[in-house]
Parts: C-alpha cells; sequence; structure tokens
C-alpha cells in the first residue's frame, strides 16, 4: 500500500521518536507505556495536524490557491498550524474562529494559539458557537474570490480523506518502528476530536494488517456521535486509498467517559494527568486534548481495562501551547 501517488509536501519531522516512559509506568504498576512524539511534528511548536497537512496543503498547491480558509475553536491547534505551513508556502489564511468556550478568561482569548495565529498574520473573524462553518466557510471563500484571490478551504481539524492520509502514514511509521524495535505493542491510544487521525490510524493499521487495537479518547462529542464520526471518514479515507472494505464498524473504539463538562473545560483529572507526566517524564500535555486523553488512558491502566497487556502506545498529539491559554485555570 503505497502513499507516494497522493500529492504531499514535506512539513513534518519524520520519523516522530517513539519512547518509553519508564516512571509513570512504574507509577501506575501496569503495562509498559510508550509516547509516540507527534507533539514534536516541528512546524510552530508542533502537533498532529502537521501530518495532515502534508497531503491537505499539497491539494491547495495542485488547485493553485492562494488562499486558505479553515476554521478551528479559540485555541485550535489545527488552526495554529495551518496558518503557519500557510507562511511556510507563501498563501494567505483566513481564519474562522468558533467562540466554543463559554465565559473565557483574557488569557484564554488572548494567549496561547491564538496568539501565535496573529503572529503568523493570519487574517481573523470571530463567530458564535453553533454557527454552521460549512456554509460561514463557503461564504468567506466567496469573498476571496470576489477579492481576486483564490480560496482552498480546509475543513476543521483537517479531518478529511485528504488529511487523514497523514495518519494513514503515521500507523505505518509505528508499525515500522515497533518491526525494528522488536517491540509488540498491545494498544494503541490517542485523543480523538474532528476524527482525522483515528480514523487513519485504523486505516492503516488495518491496511498493513495490523491487529494493534485502537482505542480513541473523546474530548468533545458523545460516544455513538464520535465513534459513527470516525466510521464513517474511515470508511471514506480507505476508499480513497484503494482499501475498500478494510476497516469494520468493531474497529473503531471511543471512550467518552473523560470530557467532563465539556469542550475545552478543564477537569479535574486532566490537570493531575497534566501534572504527573510533567513531574514524571518531564513531558507537556494540553488542557484540551491530549491531557483529557491522557486523564483517560492512566484512569482506564488503573482500572485493569489494559489486563494482559505488556506494552501500550500512547500518541502525544501536541498541544502543549494551549497551556499558556489556561494558566490561571490550572492548579500547579
Ligand atoms: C486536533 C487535536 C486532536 C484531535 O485530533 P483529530 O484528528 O481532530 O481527532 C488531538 N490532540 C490535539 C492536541 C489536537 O490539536
Amino acid at each position: 500500500m503505497l502513499l507516494s501517488r497522493f500529492p504531499r509536501i514535506s512539513l513534518a519531522h519524520l520519523p516522530t521518536a517513539l519512547e518509553h516512559m519508564p516512571r509513570l509506568s512504574k507509577h501506575l504498576g501496569g503495562p509498559e507505556i510508550y509516547v509516540k512524539r507527534d507533539d514534536c511534528t516541528g512546524l510552530a511548536t508542533g502537533g498532529n495536524k502537521t501530518r495532515k497537512l502534508e497531503f491537505v496543503m499539497a491539494e491547495a498547491l495542485e488547485h493553485k490557491s492562494d488562499t486558505i480558509v479553515t476554521v478551528g475553536a479559540v485555541q485550535s491547534n489545527h488552526v495554529r498550524q495551518t496558518a503557519a505551513a500557510a507562511c511556510k508556502l507563501g498563501l494567505r489564511c483566513e481564519v474562522l474562529l468558533e467562540l466554543r468556550v463559554e465565559n473565557p478568561t483574557q488569557t484564554y482569548s488572548e494567549s496561547g494559539n491564538v496568539f501565535l495565529d496573529k503572529l503568523f498574520g493570519a487574517n481573523i473573524r470571530e463567530y458564535p458557537a453553533g454557527t454552521d462553518f460549512d456554509k460561514a466557510m463557503l461564504k468567506v471563500a466567496d469573498e476571496v474570490k470576489a477579492g481576486g484571490g483564490s480560496p482552498y478551504i480546509v475543513p476543521g481539524g483537517a479531518s478529511d480523506r485528504v488529511g487523514a492520509l497523514g495518519y494513514v502514514n503515521c500507523a505505518m511509521e509505528l508499525l515500522g518502528q515497533c518491526n525494528e524495535q522488536g517491540l509488540i505493542m498491545d494498544h494503541l491510544v490517542t485523543a480523538t476530536g474532528s476524527a482525522g487521525t483515528q480514523a487513519g490510524l485504523i486505516v492503516g493499521l488495518k491496511a498493513m494488517r495490523s491487529d494493534m487495537p485502537l482505542l480513541g479518547i473523546g474530548v468533545n462529542a458523545p460516544k455513538d456521535t464520535q465513534e459513527q464520526r470516525v466510521y464513517d471518514l474511515a470508511c471514506e479515507t480507505a476508499d480513497y486509498i484503494g482499501q475498500k472494505g478494510v476497516v469494520s464498524r468493531d474497529d473503531i473504539v471511543a471512550n467518552c467517559d473523560y470530557i467532563g463538562d465539556g469542550y475545552g473545560i478543564p477537569t479535574k483529572s486532566m490537570n493531575d494527568a497534566v501534572l504527573l507526566l510533567a513531574r514524571l517524564e518531564g513531558l507537556l500535555f494540553d488542557p484540551v486534548y491530549s491531557g483529557k486523553a491522557l486523564a483517560g488512558m492512566i484512569d482506564l491502566v488503573t482500572s485493569g481495562y489494559f489486563e494482559g497487556a505488556k506494552n501500550i502506545v500512547f500518541l502525544h498529539t501536541g498541544g502543549s501551547v494551549a497551556l499558556f491559554a489556561y494558566a490561571d485555570q490550572l492548579n500547579t
């Protein structure tokens, strides 16, 4: 299975490292826990969107676009990485920010990712929570056209069948690393939001005939909604790469028990997990995605969900820039 026939540009530092976390593993007393360092993809402090953008931005260039139009929450890591990629490729970037978190602090509204979006010169427009962004992005695209530009719309999280190729590729990379290091991973765990990461990973694993189970830990939607979203995108992606039927509904597992009061709202278990990993492993996780996923994984290790597993791997999707936006809401 080759991805080389799809347009791609190099944006990420790859392969990302696969590292053991001995102190966390010992502390939890369960399986040996590894971390796949997609927080270190390199572009503008890194994160999982960079792998997707290698394929998505290549499409934008094929379309001869000069302006990227995309959407995200105020502290969107996707928007930050897209804005940086646009700069690197000499494209303009129109950003639609959803005011998704209610009663934000001033720090949330100004620091972290949104500060970097401005640094990268993105043109930011703000919209109320629940806006129909498919429509709103088309409207902005029309404005760009009216001004003589050529827009390319990147969906939220770059989660379409093109962006998901980045995580098909990541699954192949991970399997190669396990092979080289003589490691059998009994489980792969990732945060799941706009679904492209989990969808791409499962397609990559199944297409490579790996039976490594994949668990997504949700940060936004309820379990049924999230699993359906991942499944739909996984099927579309499998089709796109000529692997139709490779993913079955049972391969898609999301646990959405660690969201707390909602997207972007801190939970105590996230706060504890962020501190634990900082102090045991010197690693930074974020309050919105990787921190909540980590809190879920820690709870599941402690409660015996991974019983019988020798090794598990957590995909670190990045996002630590958002820590600064939450500095006055986290207990250290
Ligand atoms: C976007 C994001 C995710 C979720 O990935 P999806 O592909 O949207 O499901 C996880 N972690 C971080 C840090 C992210 O920015």
